[in-house]
């Protein structure tokens, strides 16, 4: 029952969250204090992989993982909390983590033996009897060690985004790392230290246990906004000269271990719209994004709004090639469903931190992670 009560919540969290995402609110402070950019340097690029264990001795002890595979997902991250208004209370923030928050979730992953895998190893495809079967993979892991599968949704950075305390997009800079772009005022902050890609690249860096076989995280992109911060989406007459920016970045990303979902075009209910909005919604991100970003077969449900495996919206999805569904739940959640995977994800918010510690717990001390500096006491 709670659980349900939490998925209601979530839901209806998520929800607002797009409508406020289409919104122009204007409440919010646009004056960021000096103190708050951190600009690094070139100098502090990401360090090469120091391991005090390296990968490949640590491979020569796997064996095989039969538990449970845990999957938790965030939203960007609070870049600049003072350009997101007041943080405790404030709906938008209740629905992300702020930068300190992120970080220590990732220690205290690390500390709990979790080590991130990729989403795309944990299943794979067979046939059987001449039919295709999708199942669960053979998991070998290091001893000791539980499978962490970590996704970021609507990584688009739009206009509206920006004003929410988010930075403005992905970049590589000079020296071919993994950057964040924001523009505050006339002053332009390049950062590796406040927003998720750049901070799990360092913390990898740090703790190369922490990755098996380089693996990252899975980011779940919308298509409505573009993506990482460039305006792909053909409603863009610029778009070709953007797809042409992104391209490096998205390259970098997959030779760094990240790995891409859909989230949907324009992040709508799956369950609610018809058919053939559904229908066209998909043939965009097929043609606007999957060609930028590659294939993937993962599907992220826009709020976490699932599909009945007997729908013609879902065999739409099948045969566009998605073979593992993704939705919300608080507990590890995995069904086998022969020609595709349901897996549920738990949600690491200001909302979940803040009202269900108990069902974060094994993954992390709420207490420890809020950040009463930007939030105030828990
Ligand atoms: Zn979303």
């Amino acid at each position: 029952m709670q659980n349900k009560f939490f998925l209601v919540v979530v839901l209806i969290s998520l929800s607002l969250i797009l409508a406020l995402d289409g919104c122009k609110n204007t409440s919010y402070k646009k004056t960021i204090s000096k103190d708050k950019i951190s600009i690094k340097s070139s100098k502090n690029s990401i360090k090469k992989i120091t391991a005090s264990k390296s990968i490949s001795e640590i491979k020569q002890n796997l064996v095989e993982y039969k538990g449970d595979i845990y999957h938790v997902f965030f939203h960007c991250l609070i870049a600049f909390p003072k350009r997101a208004g007041k943080i405790n209370g404030d709906f938008l923030d209740s629905s992300r983590v702020t930068v300190n928050e992120f970080k220590r979730c990732l220690s205290e992953f690390y500390k709990k033996n979790y080590v991130l895998v990729d989403i795309n190893s944990i299943f794979n495809e067979t046939e059987e009897n001449g039919r295709q079967i999708v199942k669960r993979a053979k998991i070998m892991l290091p001893v000791g060690k539980m499978p962490l599968v970590i996704s970021i949704d609507d990584v688009s950075y739009s206009d509206t985004t920006k004003e929410f305390g988010m930075i403005d997009k992905i970049i590589l800079d000079k020296n071919n790392n993994l950057k964040s772009y924001t523009q505050i005022g006339s002053k332009e902050v390049i950062s590796d230290d406040n927003e998720v890609i750049p901070i799990l690249e360092k913390f990898v860096a740090n703790h190369p246990d922490f990755s098996f076989n380089n693996a990252k995280a899975t980011l779940a992109f919308t298509g409505w906004k573009g993506i990482l911060g460039y305006s792909i989406n053909h409603d863009n007459k610029n778009y070709i000269k953007e797809v042409k920016s992104v391209k490096p970045i998205l390259k970098k990303l997959k030779e760094n271990g990240w790995s891409f979902a859909s989230h949907s075009y324009g992040h709508r209910g799956s369950a609610k719209v018809s058919y053939n909005i559904f229908a066209e919604d998909t043939e965009k991100w097929s043609n606007e994004i999957e060609s930028v970003t590659g294939p993937t077969k993962i599907f992220i449900y826009p709020f976490g709004e699932e599909l009945a495996p007997n729908t013609d919206k879902y065999k739409l999805l099948l045969n566009n090639g998605f073979r593992l569904f993704c939705g919300v739940n608080m507990e590890p959640e995995w069904q086998d469903r022969g020609n595709s995977i349901h897996m549920g994800r738990v949600c690491i918010d200001g909302m979940t931190l803040k009202s269900y510690p108990e069902k974060l717990n094994p993954f992390i001390n709420s207490f420890t992670v809020w950040d009463s500096k930007e939030r105030g006491p828990i």
